[in-house]
Formats: C-alpha cells, structure tokens, sequence
C-alpha cells in the first residue's frame, strides 16, 4: 500500500488502516457485456436557444459519425464548441476530461457542478477532494495513469439531473473519448455513469460488487463521492470497490 494511503484512508473517514473484520464476498460477478452502444435519436427540444436549435439540425447519425473520426485536440475543441443541446446556452465553459491520455484508469462521472463549470476541470470541489482521496487510497493520482470525464461535459443548472436527451446528445463525446484512450479499467462513479456506459436502468445497489464489460474494458460500478459526502457509511462500500478495481486490472495481467 503506499504510504500515504492511511492518511487518505483517514480522510475518506475510513482510517487508520481500515479493515474488515470478515472477509468481503464479492457477490459472483454478473458480466455485462455491451459492445455496440445502440444508435438513438436525439430529441429535439422545441424550447432550446436558436444555435442548439440549427446544431439539433445535423442528423445525429452523422453528428455521430464526425465525432468517431475526431483525434484528442478535434474531439476537444468539438466539445468546448458544442451546442447539440441547450445547456450549452447556460454553461460558463465545457469540461471536457482531465488526465493523461494514455492512462489506465478511467474515471466517469455524472457532470459538471458549478466549480468545474467555473474551472472547466471534472471534479473539483468538494466530491473532487473526495474524488483525490479515493484515487490516493489504491496509490493512484490525477492526471497520474488517471483520466477523468463525465458523461455530460455541461453543467445542468442548478445541478439538477442530467435530461435523457442531454446524455444522448453527450454521449458520442465519452464513446470517443473512450476509444481514443482504451483504458485498461473503467471506474463509473455513481448511477448515471454506471447506467448510461452499461446501457441499463439496474440500480447501483445490484451494479456495485461486480465486474461489467464496456466493449470489453473491465468497468467497476461504485458510489458517486458527492453521495458518499451525504452518506458515510457507504464510504466502506467504496473502499471494497476501489480494492475490486485494483485488483480487477491486475488479475487481467496489467500493472496497476
Ligand atoms: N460531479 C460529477 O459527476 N462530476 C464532476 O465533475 C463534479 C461533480
């Protein structure tokens, strides 16, 4: 274990050296296998902002298309640009990901909150400290083997719940992501991650505990730390399944 991990593990309210007093049975793993995201189609907000309007024109098909061809700094500057949906009429700046793009871990949130919207960096405020400590506690470090995304790059207002259309509009940009990075393990942090990457409305509760497949990438569902924040009891659940990711990438025969 590194050495600082007691003191993250502390500050995940874990700490000193948290153990379990019985042995964890990860549940048998249910493998969910998603290969191909389906193609859907965008909805069109009557109400959004003319640009989101004209950018809605584009058929998404081939909005899709253009996006799957983009490399790193095309896919980035296509996002900072985009205005697919209306929160784009309300965001002070996109956030596209942070990290190295030849990490191995990959991190996936919800959205941007209101730091990251002023910042333009995923995970940030509060949830991000959180974020850092779990990252610490299995010896790993933003921008460090580490990449970071959400599945919305615009923050909704007033932090409320991603709209169904939004994510479908998002989506192309963390598929792109992901395949631009192939990261040896993915870590979905909270139900809309867990849910939009697996294609599935299964709770978190019956996700946590097993190892799923996006595309084949090994991907660990845990809770979303601004959640943990709210509920600390959980945060011992969280610390099982940062231990099943670490211990996933290594069992598929990868340094971790
Ligand atoms: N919550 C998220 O899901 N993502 C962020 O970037 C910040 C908070």
């Amino acid at each position: 274990m590194n050495p600082s991990s007691d003191l993250y593990l502390k500050e995940m309210g874990l700490g000193p050296r948290w153990r379990l007093r019985t042995p964890v049975q990860v549940e048998s793993a249910p493998v969910a296998v998603m290969n191909d995201v389906p193609e859907r189609t965008v909805a069109v907000n009557a109400e959004a902002p003319t640009a989101a309007a004209e950018a809605q024109a584009i058929p998404p098909d081939s909005r899709r298309a253009t996006i799957m061809g983009m490399d790193w700094p095309a896919l980035d500057n296509d996002i900072r640009a985009c205005s697919a949906c209306p929160l784009s009429a309300t965001r002070a700046q996109a956030v596209p990901g942070v990290g190295s793009e030849r990490a191995d871990w990959l991190f996936v949130g919800e959205a941007p909150g209101a730091d990251e919207d002023a910042q333009g960096e995923p995970f940030v405020g509060q949830a991000g400290k959180l974020l850092d400590a779990m990252l610490a506690a299995i010896a790993l470090k933003r921008g460090d083997n580490v990449y970071i995304a959400n599945v919305l790059k615009c923050r909704p207002p007033g932090n409320r719940n991603p709209a169904a259309e939004e994510v479908l509009c998002c989506e192309p940009y963390l598929q792109r992501q992901i395949e631009l990075l192939q990261p040896k393990l993915i870590v979905a942090l909270g139900k809309f991650a867990a849910q939009t990457l697996l294609a599935q409305d299964t709770p978190i509760a019956r996700l946590r505990g097993g190892v799923h497949r996006y595309q084949g990438i090994p991907l660990i569902v845990t809770y979303h730390p601004a959640y943990l924040l709210r509920t600390l009891p959980d945060k011992a659940k969280a610390w099982q399944d940062m231990c099943l990711a670490q211990r996933t990438l290594r069992a598929e025969g990868q340094a971790g």
